[in-house]
């Protein structure tokens, strides 16, 4: 993992985001994959919590930031749509002091307005210490870099630090949408997240949408 950054093993790959109402791509999120010579596909789920206690997380997330920000203004530069381009933020990058300053200098080097850029953030992290998360988002939000909270439904969520979040949309968990066809259960948190948002005039998304009765 120490040397994964100079060998060139780590690829980004894009999930679309796709608008119910205009149906079309609106954005991507960037999921990071490590390819490794003799391991092959090596599973984040693996890799990430190493790097996160390795601290190894910090140059890992500076690279998928750099990255995603490149890729986006290469796709804008080739005349695509603007979308908008998301990428996973870490609990330790989200702690990091400098992290407002390190994005900043990042959309600097590759002149994207801040707009384009979503940085997620898990419900756990947010609440594991809310009111340093609303401090660090009000940072955040200063500077014009969007947020929104990812894996909506599986932490523990108190609704008033929800209201102070500085964030623009909650990502329902895909847990939820996966059997939604079929779980009324499933269905009624699905609504119950989506009236939430829209009362907090928050937009939702609803994470792995792959079937027709999911849509
Ligand atoms: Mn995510």
């Amino acid at each position: 993992l120490r040397r994964v950054l100079e060998s060139n093993q780590l690829q980004l790959y894009f999930q679309p985001q796709i608008s119910l109402e205009s149906k079309r791509v609106i954005g991507v999120e960037a999921l990071l994959r490590w390819h490794h010579p003799e391991l092959g596909m090596v599973a984040p789920s693996d890799f990430i919590p190493i790097a996160e206690d390795s601290g190894l997380i910090l140059s890992i997330g500076e690279w998928v930031l750099r990255a995603a920000v490149c890729q986006m203004k290469a796709w804008m530069s080739a005349g695509m749509a603007p979308l908008v381009i998301a990428v996973n933020l870490s609990a330790i990058q989200f702690r990091r002091a400098d992290l407002p300053e390190l994005i900043s200098s990042v959309l600097d080097e590759f002149e994207l307005p801040p707009e384009f850029l979503e940085l997620e953030l898990t419900e756990g992290v947010a609440m594991e210490n809310p009111l340093a998360a609303i401090e660090m988002m009000n940072v955040l939000h200063e500077r014009g870099i969007r947020m929104s909270i990812d894996d909506f439904g599986t932490g523990y969520s108190s609704l008033s630090y929800l209201k102070r979040f500085k964030v623009y949309k909650l990502k329902i968990d895909k847990s939820f949408v996966h059997d939604i066809s079929h779980d009324p259960e499933d269905e009624a948190i699905v609504e119950a997240i989506i009236g939430l948002s829209r009362s907090l005039g928050l937009q939702t998304i609803a994470e792995g949408v792959e079937t027709a009765e999911q849509l």
